[in-house]
């Protein structure tokens, strides 16, 4: 017995796994056709999408952000929990990658909680911030470039409700922030994870969940 958070083997993640996944067809579907990919590291795990969809009931998140959408299996897990008038701005610069995810948005019946914007994500965040909507989302998750990580944070910061809740994946970045940063991708991630352990304007918790994730709630 230890106090600490458990190393997971392949057999404890298997158990894992088999005592609590649940997907959407549509779900297991996407894990499968992304894991064919060249890039399908890039993937949330399952039990982190059925996490984040957990979050979404519990804090009955309506409006949502989503920044790094990849696949979209992310956005599908969100998107199954949301109420059937709930809303992703889903942010990404790939048409090659997101368009993979959209028959598995159809299948789910989601589509059309899904707002798909193919720009930076900066450029779409600061949109909605000039079009008025600060303070009118619940909920945010950022999973694109690393290096763009606090801008990100600052534009969801501006436009979540008191309350609302940041998602921040890859805060480990696969242990490297404990080392000495040999590029830009773990510097950013290092100096974000330094300013948020001080930053008075959220509570926080970061969680060893996948490759990291940090729970920012707006004060
Ligand atoms: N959340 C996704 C999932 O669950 O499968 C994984 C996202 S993947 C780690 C990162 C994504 O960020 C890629 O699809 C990439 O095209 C996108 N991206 C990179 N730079 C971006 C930018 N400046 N603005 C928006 N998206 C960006
Ligand atoms: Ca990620």
């Amino acid at each position: 017995m230890s106090s600490r958070t458990l190393n997971l083997d392949d057999t404890l993640y298997d158990y894992l796994l088999t005592h609590s996944l649940r997907e959407h067809p549509a779900q297991t579907a996407l894990r499968a056709a992304t894991a064919k990919h060249a890039r399908g590291g890039m993937q949330i795990s399952p039990e982190q999408g059925q996490f984040m969809a957990l979050l979404i009931r519990l804090t009955g998140a309506r409006n949502t952000i989503e920044i790094g959408v990849f696949t979209g299996y992310s956005a599908l897990s969100v998107a199954l929990a949301l109420p059937d008038d709930g809303h992703i701005l889903a942010c990404d610069i790939s048409d090659e990658y997101t368009s993979i995810a959209r028959p598995y948005w159809e299948a789910a019946g989601v589509v059309h909680k899904i707002d798909l914007q193919l720009a930076p994500a900066l450029a779409t965040l600061d949109a909605r911030l000039a079009a008025g909507a600060a303070g009118q989302y619940d909920f945010a998750f950022i999973d694109a470039d690393k290096t763009g990580y606090d801008a990100y944070y600052e534009r969801c910061l501006q436009l979540l409700r008191p309350g609302g809740l940041i998602a921040i994946d890859n805060v480990l970045w696969g242990g490297s922030v404990a080392d000495v940063a040999e590029d830009d991708d773990t510097a950013a991630l290092q100096d974000l994870n330094r300013k948020l352990h001080r930053d008075e304007r959220i509570d926080l918790s970061m969680l060893p969940v996948g490759d990291g994730l940090t729970l920012a709630r707006k004060r």
